[in-house]
Order: structure tokens, then C-alpha cells, then sequence
């Protein structure tokens, strides 16, 4: 394709065209005094147009070699900064940065993110009427856009394809590219298409970007999108502003609810469960304890889910419970905790999921509860998936990774890291390195466990669970011992050193080490080929001593730490939040699309009497300093809430 000479990157605009109403939205023209309007580098429209001071990490780099016209694959953590390495791009090149995503739902919050910085985007997506489209094409086409947003499946139907084709594009951006991996919960076929992109513009750079990816999951991108030299930057999976934890689970919701209330009263947080019903019994409970929750599951219906997004991105302090269903792409700054109250079933998974938490860098907290009955439930599962067998090994070795990372006795960063290829040192803010849990040699305690389980097994027909197993070792003369003659069994008590806790525990840990197995619809344990070693006596076997509690790792009563600010500046930051919350509202875009948390810390700090001071803060770019500048100075002396 030939193109056309090209034009000043981030065009001048002239006058203010305000909206096409749905899906494109072109921003006026702002004056900040600080800008140096006709810089068109890449660190130029950072600093005008973002209000960033200077690139993270692999940023600049990555940046660089896109604008150069090279192809590129990027791995980075959730909250790393992926979106200006195709942003960036898209406003210095010539032409309209094209954006492949998944997320429906969430276009119209990424193109009212950008409007709000004075970026011209766009979106094409299945929500839009005749008209809407048309309006996006067309500016698409006369060069008036920097950045159109299409969902996969568009690029499959031919008249996109050709709408393409005659405007000029200045790259392609696959974001969420993990999408296009087979054995992940969030493969689309539509993404496979997505490799001939290449055939038909082939000067165009492709980027393609994910949060998630262990080596394996690296390799098909690169192989499946056909991004045979692109150059790879995979940027460090650290999230150190997340404190993981993993607690024994014992009756969540009340475990649940604690944390809310001693570390996170009043903060935006995700909950996640297993199952439909989970989600709304959860929510229900939440609620009656007074915290402001809302379900979502794929169940709902569509009305309902969509309400319940936006509230939960709009307001400041709403805990969403749900499945897993939710989450993808949900940009949310200022999400203080992700919390699971079922076991994940990858390590991936687990990543992803907490990783929505703390996006801005201040810190956040990643809770977990697991017990006995989540590695039986995920096991039975997978005994029962549909697919071949090589399908089911590879969800048990999913889960299998899953398990260690529950049990370990090491810093469950380094382990998480490790996981993703990378190595790290043990950090000081997961529950493991802040109290140490003890390990100790089970060997004789596992022998106990399997040959009660043997004796067991032999009784054809009768379902005995983890309760059985551990009263028969304890000694205990329950209806349902006496009934089948447990007492008689020759380890019957011979456990007599341990509580029925440390039991559940071991019984667990075995599950977790693959030593037992369950088998059949109900909780019957049986033995594995790896169990006979070590009733032999041929394999030592370590367990984690559990916690005798939930490990506090902050003291009641003590929130999770926020970013500095002198205590006189608290009472002005809530101020902004209220003068921001009414501009929200006015608007119609989430708070967050005005400023963030971090800026607005900031502000409160400085206390900027003009709008030259107030345009140094990181995340005031010249457009929303002429939009909210006034507001902001207003707010900070006294004066009317006022846009
Ligand atoms: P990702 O898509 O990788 O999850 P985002 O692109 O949403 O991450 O960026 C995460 C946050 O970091 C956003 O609030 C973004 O504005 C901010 N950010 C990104 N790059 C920079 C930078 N160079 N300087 C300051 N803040 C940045
Ligand atoms: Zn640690």
C-alpha cells in the first residue's frame, strides 16, 4: 500500500467538533500553558498529552521500535503500562492506530479515557446502530480519528476489511493477545484470524500485547499470530505493590468479612467465587453486613451485568462479587483487593485475577482462602471435563501448580515469578516471608493416613470422606465408626497426637501431592501409584505447618497502607474526590477517567495556585488541564464545586 505524506502527528485541531453521539467522540482543542504544541516525538505527546514526566520500563523502547515500523510482542504485568506502547504509536505515526480487543463492554470507557486527553478514538463493535457506524467510518476513513477500537470478529467479515483498506493505518494493536492460545479460559477463534493481518498490510507494525503468559503461552502467540520477527519485550511479572495471601479456609464468608472490615472499609475491591450460586450468596450476605456489593455472572442477565459494571467502575467503594466471568480488561485504577473465596485453577488464572488489583501502584491486597474441599471439588472436575485424556493432564498439571503455590513454605512471589520463568528474592509482603509458616516431616503421619485410606478401600460400596478418615484416627466412636466397625480397625486412634485440624491438613496436603485421589461421584478417597513409595517407607514427605489462624499480617484495625500525604493534606484530597465524583456524574464516565487517586494525592500535596503549577503533577496532560484545571483550583481554594 502506498502512503500518503505524512501528516503532523497529533493534529492541530480545529474548532470543537463535540460528539457523534455513540462510538466517537472528537475532543477541543486545549491551551495548557506548559505545552510545547508542535512537539510530535514520542516523549512530547507523553509529557503534553499524557502528563507523564518520563516511559517505564521497557516503554520508551518498545515505543521506539514501533514507530519505526516494527512489529512487536509485549508481556506485561496487568497495571505495567501496555496501553501506552501502542498509544504512543498511533498518535506519532501517520494514520489511525487500529486496536483489536475483546472487551465490548468496555470500548466506550476506553474511548471516553482518551476524549478526555484529547485523543480522537473511536470504536466499531456490535453495540452501535446504522448511523453510530457510520459516523466512525467515515472519520475513520477522512484521517479524523488516531485510534479506532474493533472486536475480533469484525475482521473476519469482509466489509471491514475493505473499510480498512481505504484509510490509512498506522498500526495494528492486539491487545489481550493471550486470547489467541489454545488452552486458556479466554481463547476466541476469532483471534486465529487475526494472523493474516499481516498478509494483507504487511508495512503495517503489529503489536501484540498480554498480561498473561508463562513460556509456553509466549511461544503460541508469536506462533499463532504469525509474528515471526517481531521483537519480544517481556517485561518483569512483579506486582510489588500486591501483598499475596493464602489463608486455610474455615468459614469464609466470616474470614471474608473481617478483612473487609479491619484492612479495606470503604475500598473498591473484587471478590471472586466458583459458581452462580456462590456469587449471589455471597453478595447477599456482603450486603446484609452492610458493605455496597453487587453479583455478576454470566447467568444474569445482560441488562443487569452491564448496570452492575459501570457502577462498580463509576463509583468509589463497590465490592463486585463474581465469577470469573468478569474482569477482562476492566481498567479500574484503584481496585484495593481481589479476594477468592474458591481455588483458582491455574496459576495463570490466579495471576490474572488478582493482578486487576492496584493498577495505580499503591498497595492492594490478593487474599485467598483454600481448604480440603477445594482440591477435591477441582479434582472431581477434572475427572469429569469433557475432552481427551492429554486435555485433562494438562488442567491437572494446571491445577497441580496451583496447589504448590497454596502449600509452599516459601515466598509465594518468588514462586509466582518462578512460575512465569522469572526469578525474584523472597519480598517481605506475602503471608509466607511475613509469618513464616514451620514445615515438618509427615512421613509417619502420611503412612497413617494411606493405610486408613487402604482399609477402607476394601470396603466395596460405602463412600467415606475426610470426616471418616480422621475420626478413625483420632479414636473417635462416632455413630457412622461404630456402624462399619471402625473401632476395630488396627489404626484406629493411632493418630491420637494430632487434632482433627492438623488431620484435614494432612489429608489436604495429600490431595495437593497427588498421594490420594477421589474417585466416583461422592468424597471416596483411594490411593495412587505415588502413594506406595511412601507407605513403604521409601519417600519422606514435608508439610506445611498451617497457621493456627488466619495470619494477620496488618494489626486489626490497620488499613492498608496508602501513599504518603501530610495529614493536612487528607481532608483536601477528599474534597477533590468529592468535586471529581459530581464532574463524573455530569459527565458520564467513571471517575478515574478524570484523574486518579495518585494525581489527585498529589495535588492535594502541592496545592497548586495555578494552572502552570497544577500542569507539572504527573497525569495532568494539556487537555485536562484545560478542562478540570479551573475546577481543580477552585476546589483547593474553597471556592464553588464547579466543572
Ligand atoms: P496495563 O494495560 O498494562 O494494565 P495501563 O496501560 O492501564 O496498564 O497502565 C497502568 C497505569 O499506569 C495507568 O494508570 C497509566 O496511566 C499509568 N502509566 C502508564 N505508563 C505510565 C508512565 N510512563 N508514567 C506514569 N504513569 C503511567
Ligand atoms: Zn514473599
Amino acid at each position: 500500500m502506498t502512503r500518503v505524506a505524512p501528516d503532523p502527528p497529533v493534529r492541530p485541531r480545529r474548532g470543537g467538533r463535540a460528539s457523534y453521539d455513540r462510538g466517537v467522540t472528537l475532543p477541543q482543542t486545549a491551551q495548557a500553558p506548559e505545552a510545547t504544541p508542535h512537539d510530535a516525538t514520542a516523549l512530547g505527546v507523553l509529557r503534553r498529552v499524557f502528563g507523564y514526566d518520563s516511559f517505564r520500563g521497557d516503554q520508551a523502547e518498545i515505543v521506539d521500535h514501533v514507530c519505526g515500523g516494527g512489529d512487536a510482542l509485549v508481556l506485561m504485568p496487568t497495571g505495567g503500562g501496555k496501553s501506552l506502547c501502542y498509544q504512543i504509536p498511533a498518535l506519532v505515526r501517520d494514520g489511525v492506530g487500529v486496536v483489536i480487543s475483546p472487551l465490548i463492554a468496555l470500548m466506550q470507557d476506553q474511548v471516553d479515557a482518551l476524549t478526555a486527553l484529547g485523543v480522537r478514538a473511536g470504536f466499531l463493535n456490535s453495540t452501535q446502530d446504522m448511523t453510530q457506524r457510520r459516523a466512525v467510518e467515515a472519520a475513520f476513513v477522512s484521517g479524523e480519528l488516531d485510534l479506532l477500537y474493533l472486536a475480533p470478529e469484525r475482521l473476519r467479515v469482509e466489509p471491514t476489511l475493505r473499510l480498512l483498506e481505504r484509510g490509512t493505518i498506522s498500526l495494528f494493536a492486539i491487545d489481550e493477545a493471550h486470547c489467541v492460545a489454545q488452552w486458556g479460559h479466554d481463547f476466541r477463534p476469532d483471534y486465529l484470524a487475526l494472523s493474516q493481518l499481516h498478509e494483507r498490510w504487511p508495512d503495517v507494525p503489529r503489536i501484540a500485547l498480554t498480561a498473561t503468559a508463562t513460556p509456553a503461552t509466549h511461544t503460541e502467540i508469536a506462533t499463532r499470530l504469525n509474528l515471526t520477527d517481531a521483537r519480544h519485550f517481556v517485561a518483569s511479572f512483579d506486582r510489588p505493590n500486591i501483598q499475596y495471601r493464602i489463608a486455610p479456609k474455615n468459614e469464609p464468608r466470616r474470614q471474608l468479612i473481617e478483612l473487609l472490615r479491619t484492612e479495606h472499609p470503604g475500598d473498591a475491591g473484587i471478590v471472586y467465587c466458583l459458581s452462580r450460586s456462590s456469587v449471589e450468596k455471597t453478595a447477599e450476605f456482603l450486603v446484609a453486613q452492610g458493605v455496597a456489593a453487587l453479583p455478576y455472572h454470566a447467568g444474569l442477565d445482560a441488562a443487569v451485568r452491564s448496570r452492575n459494571q459501570s457502577q462498580f467502575l463509576r463509583e468509589d467503594a463497590v465490592v463486585m462479587v463474581a465469577t470469573i466471568a468478569f474482569g477482562m480488561g476492566i481498567d479500574k485504577p484503584d481496585v484495593r483487593f481481589v479476594a477468592h473465596l474458591d481455588l483458582p485453577k491455574s496459576v495463570e488464572g490466579y495471576y490474572q485475577e488478582t493482578g486487576r488489583a492496584g493498577r495505580d501502584g499503591l498497595p492492594s491486597t490478593a487474599w485467598l482462602a483454600y481448604g480440603l474441599a477445594d482440591v477435591v471439588q477441582q479434582r472431581k472436575m477434572i475427572n469429569e471435563s469433557e475432552g481427551d485424556l492429554a486435555h485433562r493432564r494438562r488442567l491437572a498439571q494446571h491445577l497441580d501448580a496451583m496447589l504448590a503455590l497454596c502449600e509452599t513454605v516459601e515466598c509465594r512471589r518468588v514462586r509466582l515469578l518462578d512460575y512465569f520463568g522469572q526469578q525474584g528474592e523472597p519480598c517481605g509482603n506475602c503471608d509466607t516471608c511475613l509469618s513464616p509458616p514451620a514445615s515438618w516431616d509427615g512421613t509417619v503421619a502420611a503412612q497413617k493416613v494411606l493405610s486408613t485410606v487402604l482399609r477402607l478401600d476394601r470396603e466395596r460400596g460405602q463412600k467415606f470422606g475426610a470426616g471418616q478418615i480422621v475420626d478413625i484416627l483420632v479414636g473417635k466412636r462416632t455413630a457412622k465408626v461404630e456402624q462399619f466397625d471402625h473401632h476395630t480397625l488396627s489404626v484406629f486412634g493411632v493418630g491420637a497426637d494430632l487434632g482433627e485440624g492438623e488431620w484435614r491438613g494432612v489429608v489436604r496436603q495429600l490431595m495437593a501431592k497427588g498421594l490420594l485421589a477421589v474417585e466416583g461421584n461422592y468424597q471416596t478417597f483411594v490411593l495412587t501409584e505415588a502413594s506406595r513409595p511412601v507407605l513403604r517407607g521409601e519417600n519422606q514427605i514435608m508439610f506445611r505447618r498451617d497457621p493456627e489462624r488466619q495470619a494477620r499480617t496488618r494489626s486489626r484495625g490497620e488499613r492498608a497502607p496508602q501513599v504518603e500525604m501530610a495529614p493536612e493534606a487528607a481532608p483536601v484530597f477528599e474534597r477533590l474526590r468529592a468535586w471529581r465524583g459530581a464532574a463524573a456524574k455530569e459527565q458520564g464516565v467513571p471517575a478515574y477517567v478524570i484523574f486518579h487517586d495518585a494525581t489527585m494525592r498529589e495535588i492535594a500535596t502541592l496545592m497548586p495556585t495555578t494552572l502552570a503549577e497544577l500542569g507539572t503533577v504527573s497525569g495532568v496532560g494539556e487537555n485536562k488541564l484545560a478542562k478540570y484545571g479551573q475546577g481543580v483550583l477552585d476546589t483547593l481554594s474553597g471556592g464553588d464545586v464547579a466543572d
